[in-house]
């Protein structure tokens, strides 16, 4: 058992902050909002992107990087763009430090005021918008299908580890095309693209969605989104992609000159996905004893603990160790042979649960005798002894069966916590009692979508892209719905 981990039925935040900090993958910093991803957090991170940059180079997208800060004009050319963040940001005004002459220590500079102050970036529509500019002149220019790895600054209130930080590292996806119908399929391929990932690796359900009106990413005509359920029932957004029609090329007077020779306004997309990743793998299949990792994005798959009292007995579990380790690594798979004498086995049985390593080999002097070795599996915590022979065939079937009992086990907490409602009494009552994913009819009008926020504090998560799509009368006011929509409190 973990020390000191509190449990998910006692206060599932507290467990989820715990657990955190207990398995080495992030801390708070001097900073508020901000966090330091630790080395064990950094390395799932960099699985994830791994994975998710392979995606994009898959489906012809290429990396570059653009700028930290945006001039305040750029920001302001996009209206409704500059309403959604201009609450959030983080604005430089100076450049210089000086000492106080009065014996302050260091203080801003008066003198070095920033002719025109600069925009610690919350997203890059706008920089990269007036780079394409420049870029772009006929039809033979596009598509251009760029990704950015970065960091950005939100400055966000109430800040969560993984969850909701005021900076936090994410990709950015900014195309450019020709025409509406290229970019909306644009912008659904790469909602997919998301999907996929996060289904597959990361063995997350997702529900694919559009977002309302009034949920809409600030300058996008259309956005797109997947949503997954947290085992407290509540929802999170996992990712979003979105279709900004001629907005930003408007705003930056980007036109390209088609085949006749006429010219036209740019058509966009935008797409990314965060660190709050990390966020939904934790809270999707962690348990009371730590973390749970699918073994798609484990660092370390399969650990190798060493059990012996003398250098005889060490020598003779080593050599075990060393044959299945390199058969194991022969068959792609990420192993660690834990040989450190400065922790006990039982000190390391403990670390790697927490860590949510998927399986935990241990072998002893008894098990070189008989020519066998115990295998422990993180997600439903059994163990078995199997023979050194079969043992590199067991565990690398191991590795499938894992990862699809945990999207299976995920699969199976959503639909119990996914509701079907007719009245907004039934409503309330399913939120209350139960929470979770809720299916309801809406008229399609913000003042509705508003006034079941104000009293229930659930929002619109999403149109489903998929499902039910009989039409019905509105939970609220009876009037007509097109379908059902997916309603949660969210994170
Ligand atoms: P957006 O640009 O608002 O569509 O967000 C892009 C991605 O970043 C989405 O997957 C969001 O869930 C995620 N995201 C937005 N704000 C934050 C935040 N403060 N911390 C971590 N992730 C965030």
């Amino acid at each position: 058992m973990a020390k000191n981990l509190t449990s998910r039925a006692t206060d599932y935040s507290k467990w989820y902050n715990e657990l955190v900090i207990q398995a080495d993958l992030a801390e708070n910093s001097g900073v508020r909002g901000c966090m330091v991803i630790k080395p064990y957090g950094f390395a799932i991170w960099e699985r994830m992107q791994a994975e998710l940059d392979r995606m994009f180079k898959e489906t012809g997208h290429q990396n570059a990087y653009f700028p930290l800060f945006i001039p305040k004009s750029y920001f302001s050319k996009e209206a409704s763009h500059v309403d959604g963040f201009a609450k959030e940001c983080a604005v430089v005004t100076h450049y210089r430090l000086k000492n106080d002459e009065d014996g302050g220590g260091i203080v801003v500079d008066p003198d070095a005021r920033l002719e025109e102050e600069l925009i610690v970036r919350p997203t890059s529509e706008t920089i990269i918008w007036d780079t394409y500019r420049k870029w772009i002149q006929s039809y033979r220019d596009l598509p251009i299908l760029v990704n950015q790895w970065a960091n950005v600054v939100r400055w966000e209130m109430r800040t969560r580890l993984f969850l909701r930080t005021a900076e936090f590292l994410w990709q950015e996806g900014h195309t450019a095309h020709a025409t509406e119908a290229e970019a909306i399929a644009e912008a659904e391929q790469m909602i997919n693209v998301y999907a996929d990932f996060v289904e597959n690796f990361m063995a997350v359900p997702v529900i694919k969605g559009l977002k309302t009106e009034s949920e809409r990413f600030a300058g996008a005509l259309e956005t797109y989104c997947i949503e997954a359920l947290m085992q407290d029932g509540k929802a999170l957004q996992a990712g979003t992609s979105h279709f900004l029609g001629q907005n930003f090329a408007k705003a930056f007077d980007v036109k390209f000159a088609d085949r006749d020779g006429k010219l036209d306004h740019v058509w966009a997309t935008s797409w990314g996905v965060s660190t709050r990743l990390m966020g939904a793998l934790i809270m999707t299949h962690s348990d009371d004893n730590g973390l749970v990792l699918p073994p798609n994005l484990a660092p370390d798959q399969v650990v190798i603990v060493p059990i012996y009292r003398n250098d005889e007995q060490f020598d003779a579990v080593s050599e075990v160790a060393n044959k299945i380790q390199s058969e194991l690594r022969a068959k792609g798979l990420r192993v660690k042979f834990d040989k450190r004498d400065t922790h006990k086995p039982g000190w390391k049985f403990n670390e790697y649960e927490l860590k949510g390593v998927p399986v935990r080999i241990a072998i002893g002097p008894k098990d070189v005798e008989n020519g066998t070795v115990e295998i422990a599996r993180r997600d439903t915590l059994s163990k078995e002894i199997v023979q050194v022979t079969d043992s590199a065939d067991h565990i690398s079937g191991l590795m499938e069966e894992i990862q699809t009992n945990l999207y299976q086990k995920a699969v199976d907490a959503r639909t119990e916590l996914t509701t079907e409602v007719e009245t907004y009494d039934e409503f309330k009552e399913v939120l209350e009692k139960k929470g979770g994913f809720i299916l309801a009819h809406w008229d399609g009008t913000a003042e509705t979508e508003e006034q079941v926020k104000n009293e229930t504090k659930a929002t619109i998560r999403c149109i489903p892209m998929e499902g039910d799509t009989s039409p019905g009368n509105c939970m609220v006011t009876g009037r007509p719905s097109a379908r059902k929509v997916l309603f949660a409190k969210a994170y």
